[in-house]
């Protein structure tokens, strides 16, 4: 017989979301007890810096969402390094690996991803790397410090920002992407093809529309190839080709799920005491899974709060995410659309920012390169479904900041 523990609000899940939920509990008064499963021994943190700093600088530290002292002062019953293995909805409460169980009031499923790999070859292969916790990036550099030359499979967020730290690095980088255009799913072509500029600029070796990349394992040495690139020897290679989304749980709970856990802007999934965050949950308007880190924050925020009052305002943010190459800061506001009907450039000396619109010339997504003045700008725009001028919008001498 498990023995049972009172676990008050369960989150599951030590990521973003997790982190930011705990924290907005407490602000908003809620002293009972608060509970956090995850599988990761060290206290929230932060991902972005983990393809970047964390691999280009020797003395890197933990990227700690909350100070040791406003970690401490949450007074969270941890439950780590553990796995939550199975929630029974009707009992409220979690089995953990341990073989203890949690019951819960309310539940909030923040469980995040996993890296994807190409088959079980890459992932069982010694010099095969992912990147997603604070483990794997120290695994990563420390191994980065002895290679010269290394192979990134998949062309997207990953790919790119480990492929500008090891470059900074001073290593030779390959990219294969699948397909015909750097990060396809999230950008329009000339963005992908800025992109692929700026990698060519700084030496990367681009290779898209790469078909199926073969693994030759010749005693743990590393050989890859493709139809466009003949078979060659890496020191090592980084899996970027996305996450498989943790919703075992949710699925096997009897919860809505779809290619993620079908939430409201409350975060409320189709069982009344079970909420979801961040990468798992599903944007509520948007019906897709956003993986940003801006998402897992500020949705959690929401979700916390209206776990203690279902009254609380619900979420309704548009996509935005970031993503810092090189010299360059690039954010990303508002997902493709097949909406869009043309597609606006706009370029000055230290900047670019290209925009899509819809048909009524309201912008439907907005990509800007070391321009974030001009993302505030559109993010009022989409909010307020402003009509633009397409003509204004690429004359580098009409001022943005004139359509306030
Ligand atoms: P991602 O952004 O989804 O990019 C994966 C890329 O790999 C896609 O272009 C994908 O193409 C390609 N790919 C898939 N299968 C492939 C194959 N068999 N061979 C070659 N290429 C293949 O995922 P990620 O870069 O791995 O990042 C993981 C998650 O973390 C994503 O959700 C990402 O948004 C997030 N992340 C965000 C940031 C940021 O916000 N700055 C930074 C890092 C990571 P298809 O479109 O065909 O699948």
């Amino acid at each position: 017989m498990s023995t049972l523990i009172q676990g008050g609000i369960v989150i599951i899940g030590g990521g973003q979301a997790g982190g930011w939920a705990a924290k907005t509990l407490r602000e908003q008064g809620y002293q009972g007890t608060i509970s956090v499963i995850s599988d990761e021994n060290h206290d929230f943190y932060e991902r972005p810096p983990l393809s970047k700093a964390v691999l280009t600088q020797e003395d890197a530290v933990l990227s700690r969402l909350f100070s040791e002292d406003d970690t401490r002062a949450l007074n969270l019953q941890w439950f780590r390094p553990i796995r939550a293995e199975r929630i029974d909805a009707q009992a409220k409460c979690v089995y953990l690996n341990d073989g203890r169980l949690v019951s819960f009031n309310k539940l909030l499923i923040a469980t995040g991803g996993r890296p994807r790999y190409l088959s079980k070859a890459w992932q069982q292969h010694p010099n095969v790397f992912a990147l997603r916790s604070w483990d794997d990036a120290q695994a990563l550099r420390s191994s980065l410090l002895s290679a010269k030359k290394i192979a990134i499979i998949g062309g997207g967020w990953i790919g790119l920002e480990v492929a500008a730290s090891a470059r900074e690095m001073g290593l030779d980088v390959t990219i294969f992407e699948r397909q015909n255009r750097l990060c396809e799913r999230s950008v329009p072509q000339s963005v992908s093809d800025a992109l692929a500029q700026r990698h060519h600029e700084a030496g990367v070796q681009v290779i898209t529309d790469c078909g199926d990349i073969q693994l030759v394992d010749d005693n743990d040495a590393l050989q890859i190839g493709c139809q466009k690139y003949p078979i060659q020897s890496f020191d090592l290679a980084v899996m970027g080709i996305g996450v498989e989304l943790n919703l075992e749980l949710a699925k096997d709970a009897g919860l809505t799920v779809t290619h993620g856990i079908v939430i409201d802007a409350q975060g409320q999934t189709s069982h009344p005491d079970i909420y979801a965050a961040g990468d798992v949950a599903c944007h509520p308007t948007l019906s897709l899974c956003l993986q940003s880190w801006a998402y897992a924050q500020n949705q959690a925020i929401t979700t916390a709060k209206a776990m203690l009052n279902p009254q609380s305002v619900g979420f309704n943010e548009p996509a935005w995410l970031w993503s810092d190459q090189y010299q360059d800061n690039i954010q990303i506001l508002g997902v493709p659309s097949t909406q869009t009907l043309q597609h606006i450039q706009r370029h000055s000396e230290n900047s670019e920012v290209h925009f899509a619109l819809n048909e009524a010339n309201e912008l439907v997504q907005m990509v800007a390169f070391n321009d974030a003045r001009a993302i505030k700008l559109g993010k009022r725009w989409l909010q307020s479904q402003r009509k633009l001028v397409p003509s204004e919008l690429a004359d580098p001498t009409f001022s943005l900041m004139s359509l306030k």
